[in-house]
């Protein structure tokens, strides 16, 4: 049946790196089912995310639409489900609708989930254990673990779908996000020592202060919750002192200046009792680094058994030629490069999303692709092979000739990225927005509040450009902005970002003018 509309099975996790997917050449783990995926379609090397943190990344993905338009610029600002979203139209023009797993664009009757016919979603970051969740409106409480009940729930929908109407289901799971809770069955992979990135001990030279200011180093800024490591028991008086604040008590496992001080300190495995001490800072920087990457890519097992799970209903239920499946995460993830675990910057591990795609119909099998994707394509493609019109209000593109293969002419050659959330209390990242096409990156660091959620309004601004030739420094290690040698290239890329704010709507923080006269 050639004509037959496609059902869409579109799986997010949140917070999972294309470095921790060997589909992508990972180093650190093996992910057969996700390769599996790869290998019967094709892989995107150039998908990126509107805004690298997860709320906001979830409303552009459903309303095809940037964050200064939804609205949903930070993780506080959550989706009025009023507007418009994808699943409305899909719903409308003939489709069965479903919403499984992590929604996190809020709660209650302004912010559930809309234009699904069914939902059941963990509240704001969900539980691994156990979740509490909210199904079509109604509280319930399953028992297990989240990333196999979201998988169980989303095998059971599909099961009773109406077989003459075609499906767009939404599987959202919480894992790799943080606290990195693994199911115990996986507690065995990953004992032998994890290779460390490249830049793991990047010293952020020759960059914007940006980077040197983000509270997100894997040496200093993990919680003994995020370790697995039990932590000091501190008198509820004296809570404020513990650097996350009062409303989680969660603190950081110490980083002391000294290897003497270092000598000092004994951290107790909150799962067995173990105890470890250290000779360094190098020594603890690695031990930290390592309990990381072991939960992290133990949760991501779970996923990766997931998949596998779902691509192979899809054939039980002889319906793979039908369905398109995606596999994507809200944003990438810093897994140790530059120092760093978490988000938020455009730097290209948190920027990048990973992509895979299968639809034998009309995908051919083990293709890479590198045309520029974002986000915001997404609502417009699955409106395309539904054969809908893409509402006028949706500022992305449909991917469906790239991931055939084919790049028209006049395809985006560009991606943008703006983050909103100055300086919050966690992660002292910088606000920022910036440009990229295949070669270079253009960023400014505008540094100010600008009423956003989550800012913090005692900070002064710091503003800064950077510049990083991709192909030269893939690594982003040089701030190349000031070079006089590549005054021309700055220029070019300031006016791709003007004409893309301009294209977008949204307000520029910088004059390009004044700009390029000091330069
Ligand atoms: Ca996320």
């Amino acid at each position: 049946m050639p004509n037959r509309r496609p059902n869409i099975l579109f799986i997010m996790s949140d917070d999972h790196g294309a470095q921790a997917i060997s589909a992508y050449g990972s180093g650190l783990n093996q992910t057969p089912n996700l390769d599996r995926l790869a290998q019967n379609g094709a892989k995107l090397n150039h998908c990126y995310v509107t805004n690298s943190i997860c709320t906001p990344s979830r409303a552009a993905i459903l309303t095809g639409t940037h964050n200064h338009v939804n609205g949903v610029t930070t993780l506080y600002t959550h989706l009025n489900n009023q507007l418009p979203n994808v699943a409305k139209y899909l719903q409308a023009g003939g489709y069965q609708t479903a919403m499984v797993g992590k929604w996190h664009l809020g709660e209650g009757p302004e912010h559930c989930p809309t234009g699904f016919d069914f939902w059941s979603v963990l509240p704001n970051q969900g539980d691994y254990f156990d979740p509490p969740m909210t199904e079509n409106g109604e509280a319930i409480q399953p028992k297990g673990y989240a990333t196999e009940i979201i998988t169980q729930k989303c095998s059971d929908w599909i099961k009773q779908r109406h077989p003459d109407k075609p499906f767009f289901m939404m599987c959202h799971h919480k894992a790799p996000h943080r606290p990195w809770q693994y199911h115990p069955k996986y507690e065995h992979l990953f004992q032998d020592e994890i290779p460390y990135p490249a830049t793991f001990d990047d010293t952020y030279e020759n960059r914007a202060k940006a980077a040197s200011e983000a509270r997100m180093r894997v040496e200093s800024h993990m919680t003994y919750l995020d370790l697995d490591l039990v932590q000091p028991y501190i008198p509820a008086a004296n809570q404020e002192y513990s650097e996350m604040g009062k409303k989680t008590a969660q603190m950081m496992v110490p980083f002391p200046e000294t290897d003497e001080d270092c000598k000092q300190l004994k951290l107790i495995c909150s799962r067995t009792g173990e105890v470890f001490t250290f000779e360094s800072r190098n020594q603890l920087k690695r031990f930290k680094y390592q309990r990381y990457m072991q939960k992290y890519l133990r949760t991501v097992a779970s996923i990766d058994e997931s998949v596998g799970q779902l691509l192979d209903l899809l054939e039980a239920e002889g319906i793979a030629e039908d369905t398109i499946v995606i596999y994507t995460s809200d944003q990438g993830f810093f897994l140790g490069e530059h120092g760093w675990y978490d988000k938020r910057f455009i730097y290209d591990e948190s920027f990048r999303m990973p992509f895979l795609v299968q639809y034998p119909r009309e995908i051919p099998a083990g293709v890479t692709i590198d045309s520029m994707a974002s986000n915001v394509d997404f609502a417009p493609t699955w409106l395309d092979y539904a054969g809908l019109p893409t509402p006028s209000h949706m500022q992305g593109y449909s991917m469906r000739s790239i991931l055939k293969g084919n790049e028209p002419d006049d395809w985006q050659q560009t991606a943008y990225h703006r983050y909103w959330m100055n300086q919050d209390e966690d992660h002292n990242a910088y606000a920022h927005y910036g440009i990229r096409d295949h070669h270079y990156k253009l960023i400014y660091w505008y540094n100010e509040q600008l009423d956003a959620p989550g800012s913090n309004p005692a900070t002064h601004p710091e503003k800064d450009w950077e510049l990083f030739d991709l192909k030269a420094d893939p690594l982003e290690l040089r701030n190349s902005f000031y070079d006089t040698d590549k005054k021309d290239i700055v220029i070019r890329m300031l006016h791709m970002l003007d004409q893309k704010q301009a294209e977008i709507g949204d307000i520029p923080q910088h004059d390009s003018q004044q700009v390029i006269a000091t330069l």
